[in-house]
This record gives C-alpha cells, structure tokens and sequence, in this order.
C-alpha cells in the first residue's frame, strides 16, 4: 500500500512514504513551504496555489510516479471533523480566516485516492500515542506555538477541533504587544515562538541600543540596524550572553503560565515540548519554562522538573503521527 504522508509548516514542507508494518517513513523529502512570510505575491490563492504543486510534485517524487493510495497531511491550523480548515496564520497569516474546505480541496488533487487532514500538533501527538503514552499535553514551539491534550490516546479538541491552541491565548496586555501570526497582538505565539521571540528581540534591540550593546549579538551590528536571527539568538542563549537570556527568560514564562493553566484546568501531568526552536535552546530553557510553571500555580505535590520533559528531538513527528492515524482509521492499529 502507497500511504504518503505530510507535515505542512511554518518553514518547511516535509513529505515521505508511511511503512505502516513498521510504522516508520522512506522517502523523506523537504523543501521551502509556501507562506505569506516569503512570498512574492502575497495572496491567499497565490500562497494556496504554489502549496498544492509543491504537494502534487512531492506525491510524485515520493512515489515514483505511482498513484497514492492514501494521502494524510498535517496541517498547521484548527480542523473541525468536516475536514474545514478554521485558520492557518503560520502559512498564510490572518488571510485565510474563514472556514476552508480544506480536505476536499487536496481530495481533488488526487481523485481515487484517500485524502486525510488533521492538526499537524495533533498529528505529532499520534506519534507519542504510536509509542504507548496515552495522557499527556504535546507542546511545540517551533515559528508558533501550539498544544494538543491527548486523554487515552485521543486528542481534546472540542466539538469544532478549536481546542490546544494556546499560541493565540493573550498573555501580554501591553499597549505596545507585539502581533501574533494570526494579526491580534500579544498572544503567546507572539511572545514565546521561534519567529515572535525574533521579533521582540529586534525590536528589543533598536529601542535599547545600549543593553542591546553588551551582547555577543551586537557584534554583528555594524549599520546601527540589529542584524541577527533565531538561529543566532539561540546560540547567544546557549552560551550564556546575559541580553538573550533575558529575552529567553521573558519567552519562557509566557509558555509556563500556560502550561500551568491546562494543568490547573484538567489535571494533566505530562507535557512533552518538542518543535525547532524549543530544542535549539535546548536545557537551560526547558528549566526556564519549568521554573515558571511551578510559579504560576499553586504546589500540592507536583514535580514540574519531571512533568515538563523534552520529546524526541527531530522533525519526524508530524510526519509519523499522520502515518499511524491513517492506519488507526482504517482500524489497522
Ligand atoms: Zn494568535
């Protein structure tokens, strides 16, 4: 069986062959999604248009050629059971902020074949689940931020798939709160993912030139214009520079609130954080997001060292996820 699979993101665009006997991918191939943060021609159906070829020529590449007899693709926004997509600021910002029908727009592209759609976070949530852990709250902070509660092997979405979206709970009433993905400022997508973190920085940077100065990251700034990214701001992090640390430090306590409120609301005592950006931080801050958890609510015995973990740090999960919930709806798992 020919089952293709799909991780829709931010930044990337993965796709691979699903070995659902051995539950594992062959074939993984990755190139640049298509989003309104790096496009040309920055319209819904430009963006959507240059999505479904770059998908199309991935299936064929995948494949060889071969007609797919299963497609199932993560997709970076809230998805009620109709396969209606309700929003995706990560690909296309808030242009697209009115149901989309998703599922039967990429059914077209492949017309005898099953087409399947699910939250990509949902997705990366049925991988831990294909691993036998069945309660818990994935988090993954990678260009948004996002969550999913899985309660005995489900995800806990509510009636319209609107649930596990902490990246656009507001968490910063500031008049001058930077904006989210999705154009309402002071989300936590905006104050703790990998672009939003970015962007207060830079923005950190211009207006306090004189802290900014003391920073390994300052080095590069030759124009008086703050030139540094992520990447950059992660490893300035990693070793120690006191300007990234508080900039770290701001971004980690916005994401152990919210996990202190899913705790305080449901009880669950497991959360597992994964996403690019989490690990390029790496220890130091999962400690941070840790520390501020525990702050954030009160203590009647939880140990949030144990109960904030990192998970498998590569980019396989959506992918494996949709995988091993293709097989489970054809009740092969
Ligand atoms: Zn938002």
């Amino acid at each position: 069986m020919d089952c293709v699979v799909f991780d829709v993101g931010g930044t990337t665009l993965r796709a691979a062959r699903y070995l659902p006997a051995e539950g594992r991918l062959e074939r993984i191939a990755r190139v640049a999604a298509p989003t309104l943060w790096n496009s040309s021609e920055p319209g819904f159906e430009s963006i959507w248009h240059r999505l479904r070829s770059e998908m199309t020529m991935l299936v064929e590449s995948v494949l060889e050629g071969r007609n797919p007899d299963i497609v199932a693709v993560a997709f970076p926004g809230p998805l009620d059971p109709n396969g209606m997509l309700l929003a995706a600021p990560t690909v296309w910002g808030s242009l697209g902020n009115t149901a989309f029908p998703l599922r039967d727009q990429l059914a077209s592209l492949w017309p005898d074949t099953v087409v399947l759609v699910l939250n990509d976070v949902t997705a990366a949530g049925y991988r831990y689940v294909s691993l036998g852990v069945s309660d818990f709250c994935l988090v993954t902070v990678s260009s948004g931020i996002g969550n999913k509660v899985f309660l005995g092997g489900s995800p806990v979405v509510g009636p319209f798939g609107r649930g596990g979206e902490i990246g656009h709970l507001r968490v910063d009433y500031s008049g001058d709160a930077l904006e989210c993905d999705c154009g309402v400022p002071g989300h936590l997508g905006a104050v703790g993912s990998g672009r939003g973190v970015l962007a207060a920085a830079l923005r950190r940077a211009r207006i306090s030139p004189e802290a900014f100065s003391a920073s390994v990251l300052a080095r590069k700034t030759d124009t008086g214009t703050p030139r540094f990214d992520s990447v950059e701001l992660a490893a300035a992090f990693r070793a120690g520079d006191a300007w990234a640390t508080d900039v770290i430090d701001h971004a980690a306590a916005g994401l152990g609130r919210a996990l202190a409120a899913i705790h305080a609301a449901i009880g669950v005592e497991r959360f597992i954080i994964i996403g690019g950006f989490a690990f390029s931080l790496g220890e130091s801050y999962r400690l941070r997001v840790v520390a501020a958890a525990a702050l954030s609510c009160w203590s009647i015995g939880q140990d949030w060292d144990q109960m904030a973990t990192f998970g498998i740090d590569d980019d396989d999960a959506g992918l494996l996820g949709a995988g091993h919930y293709a097989m489970r709806l054809r009740g092969g798992q």
